[in-house]
């Protein structure tokens, strides 16, 4: 869908004024193409409380909402339970009546924001109260992130017309960390109108999990955050590397959309353009069939048949060779960006982090990018290596590195609690 073209919902307009946004609970709101994540935290402590999935929203045979809530001792309880919901506001609608059953029948009038997960803001470089004036860039940005950004603001007419106007909501923008790097760094190196008129630049994605990661590095390492140089690994199903100097993005590996950098899942990462030329022009495929190739068909899946990283080493520890080629060229495009990076923050890095699925779960991936990284100042301690699995975070470093390497578990839904609290925070102070 084009830019501008997204059709605004009958939702309660936002307004220009901060409301006033009373209440002890945060709502953390994930929206996407048909479904809803979303996620409870206590303003005060920032303590995680209930969180579900609503998936399937538009096929209502199928509809499903999958929930943990902690019970009175802190143990998750969990539900499923088919609804048949045709849109997101009747998902949001039930959310709201499934935590009302479950959770606290007065939780409508304990929220007292609500925070959205929205993957493209264009040069929003912080997280915003919603505006009209936000509206439209969420809509604007929805040329870069056609799938993203629509059912995002799907999910933010929903919230809103449930909430009402007196509930403050945010938009967390995935791109916002990235936009402190320098133009040497966006810039593509296309005739300069495609920048200038276009908006075509690198904008960077993940950025709130960077964000967190960087906070959390610098706590372990015992620094301030602007005083913080690292190189955080988000490797997930979707992956991507930044250089962050005295706490601020540098450079990132993904681009005007997540396509660009690593090899990831389904996407193919870093290819010559001219495949792209060369793929419509020779072998047929139209524009939209391109998309499909370069963005769901390619990387680990479109090389070893999974997109799963644990299904690939599997195979290529029975010797499968595409599965060792899946994860050598994994392993050998983060440490490229790693190598790029350490050189772009003038070899001055306290630590590398790594994160997300792969990042978080497997020493033998952690292992393979660190290994002879010696005379670069990486080195990693294999018992330390393995021991950190499991959602913990954990220092890997090995003797007489000069560089840490941290496991970090991320936490993208805590950091738009955060986050929102601190937009609303300081538009309650401002007002
Ligand atoms: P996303 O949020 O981008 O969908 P995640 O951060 O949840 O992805 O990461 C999912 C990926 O993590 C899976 O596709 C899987 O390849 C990988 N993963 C999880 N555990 C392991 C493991 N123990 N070893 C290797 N890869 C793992």
């Amino acid at each position: 869908m084009l830019a501008g073209k997204v059709p605004v919902g009958s939702a309660v307009p936002p307004r220009n004024t901060a409301p006033s946004g009373k209440g002890s609970k945060v709502l953390v709101v994930n929206a996407g193409s048909s479904s809803i994540k979303f996620k409870i935290f206590t303003a005060e402590t920032l303590l995680p409380g209930a969180a579900g999935l609503f998936d399937r929203i538009g096929d209502p045979a199928n509809c499903v909402l999958k929930a943990s809530v902690p019970d009175d001792g802190g143990k998750p309880k969990k539900f499923e339970k088919k609804i048949p919901a045709k849109d997101h506001l009747t998902a949001m609608q039930d959310i709201m009546s499934f935590i009302d059953e479950n959770v606290s029948s007065t939780f409508a009038s304990e929220v007292c924001a609500v925070g959205h997960r929205i993957v493209h803001g264009l040069d929003m470089s912080q997280p915003k109260l919603l505006t009209p004036d936000v509206i439209r860039c969420i809509q604007d940005a929805s040329m870069f992130a056609p799938l993203h950004n629509p059912p995002h603001l799907q999910g933010i007419y929903a919230s809103q017309k449930v909430f009402g106007p007196d509930v403050p909501q945010v938009a967390v923008f995935d791109t916002a960390f990235h936009q402190t790097m320098p133009p040497e760094s966006y810039v593509y190196g296309l005739p300069y109108d495609m920048y200038e008129k276009h908006k075509i630049r690198r904008y960077g994605f993940h950025g709130t999990s960077h964000k967190y990661l960087v906070d959390q590095a610098a706590a372990m390492l015992g620094k301030k955050v602007s005083e913080t140089n690292v190189i955080t690994c988000h490797l997930g199903n979707g992956s991507s590397v930044a250089a962050v100097r005295g706490g601020q993005c540098v450079d990132t590996s993904m681009g005007m959309t997540p396509l660009e950098g690593l090899l990831m899942g389904t996407r193919c990462g870093d290819i010559d353009p001219a495949v792209v030329l060369h793929i419509q022009n020779q072998l047929g495929l139209s524009a939209s069939e391109t998309d499909t190739l370069l963005n769901k068909k390619s990387g680990l899946l479109g090389l070893t048949g999974s997109n799963d990283l644990r299904t690939v080493i599997e195979g290529a520890g029975k010797g499968e060779p595409r599965s060792q080629l899946g994860l050598d060229m994994f392993v050998r495009r983060v440490r490229k960006y790693i190598g790029a990076y350490m050189a772009m923050l003038d070899g001055q890095v306290d630590a590398v982090v790594f994160s997300a699925g792969i990042g978080e779960n497997s020493a033998l991936v952690r292992g393979l990018i660190c290994d002879r990284m010696q005379a670069l100042g990486i080195a990693v301690d294999k018992d330390a290596n393995a021991a950190a699995v499991g959602g913990k975070q954990a220092d890997i470093s090995g003797p007489g590195a000069r560089i840490r390497a941290l496991v970090i578990p991320t936490d993208e839904e805590l950091s738009i609690a955060q986050q929102t609290l601190q937009v609303v925070r300081g538009a309650a102070l401002a007002a």
